[in-house]
């Protein structure tokens, strides 16, 4: 559900947006998240060590004892929270705001938020870098398909473009679902517009959602629903690789036929295969192709969410792999 002002909500750890919330009263400001992603979301903070009572400053804590089994727990009092942050995440992340999140992004390192590789201190004096945080846990617990990424890896550009695709490819296919009209035509139409960037991610989950839609008035609505979400959000996890791309870009202009001249076939072909040897961006034969679909009678190719997956402001897709 896109959010009152229409923007899609997304979940920020509060220090990422500037908010002074750290154990020293200080905060982590990402320029990326405040000066890029802000222009497209509404980023909802949350700063669970602050919700749940610790104050500004305060003492820090830090996860001890096994991933598996971490506590939290402040650094030089010894003071256990793990008690309190647990029941407070599971309670928090249980509010209908966070329900409305088409993503999160949390701040790397923490025993509250980051989302893998948090230090945990064992027995050993040598610390494990195998934690998660005790809100991020609750989290994905909760919200098993919500995109979830940590701040730092959103500098990697392919890392923020698979982010940003799975999180507008979760708001397309929530809005599509959560309308309690939705209809079985109208989810064959869905699935029919998303058949080439599911492929160019997964041509097995591709595949999988296709014999769910085939199979679908075997199935209850629930069943269809849960089931297309997981598969869907499952197929968008996966990284699309030149290959992939090149494949799906192949299969477009097959479908293209006699819509265009052999000249301009050899010319795509040709942009493909620098594609392909990652001497172009994606975005290059995209546009060359898109611009030989455009005003050609093929609506099936011309309605592919493939050829923008997310806004062009964002600038993805003009990396070289
Ligand atoms: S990392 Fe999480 S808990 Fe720590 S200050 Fe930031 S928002 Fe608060």
């Amino acid at each position: 559900m896109a959010s009152r002002n229409d923007k899609i909500r997304v979940g920020v750890s509060s220090c990422l947006l500037g908010l002074e919330v750290r154990f020293d009263g200080g905060h982590k400001r990402d320029r990326r998240v405040t000066d890029v992603l802000a222009h497209h979301f509404e980023l909802v903070p949350v700063c669970p060590e602050v919700e749940v009572g610790m104050g500004t400053p305060r003492e820090t804590v830090r996860l001890v004892g096994s991933a598996a089994e971490a506590r939290l727990v402040t650094t030089r009092s010894g003071v256990d929270w793990t008690e309190r942050m647990e029941r407070y995440a599971t309670w928090r992340v249980a509010q209908p705001d966070l329900a409305e999140l088409r993503g999160y992004i949390l701040k790397s390192d923490s025993p509250s938020c980051g989302l893998e590789r948090v230090r945990v201190h064992g027995a050993s004096g040598i610390p494990s870098r195998d934690g998660v945080g005790l809100f991020a846990r609750a989290l994905v617990k909760r919200f098993p398909w919500l995109p979830v990424e940590e701040e730092g890896r959103l500098n990697d550009a392919v890392l923020r473009e698979s982010f940003l695709t799975r999180v507008f490819g979760y708001q397309r296919v929530r809005a599509f679902l959560d309308d309690p009209a939705w209809t079985l035509a109208g989810l064959v139409r869905f699935h029919a517009t998303h058949k080439y960037l599911l492929l160019a991610h997964s041509p097995r989950h591709a595949k999988d959602l296709g014999q769910l839609v085939a199979r679908a008035k075997t199935l209850s609505r629930e069943e269809l629903a849960r089931g297309y979400v997981e598969g869907f959000m499952s197929a968008l996890a996966e990284k699309p690789t030149p290959g992939k791309n090149a494949n799906v870009l192949l299969h477009i202009l097959g479908y293209l036929g006699g819509h265009i001249t052999d000249a301009d076939r050899h010319d795509v072909l040709a942009v493909i295969d620098d594609y392909r040897r990652r001497l172009v961006p994606l975005s290059v034969p995209v546009t060359l192709l898109r611009h030989h679909v455009k005003g050609r009678d093929v609506p099936y190719v011309r309605d592919q969410v493939f050829f923008a997956p997310h806004p062009k402001e964002l600038g993805l897709r003009n990396h070289v792999a």
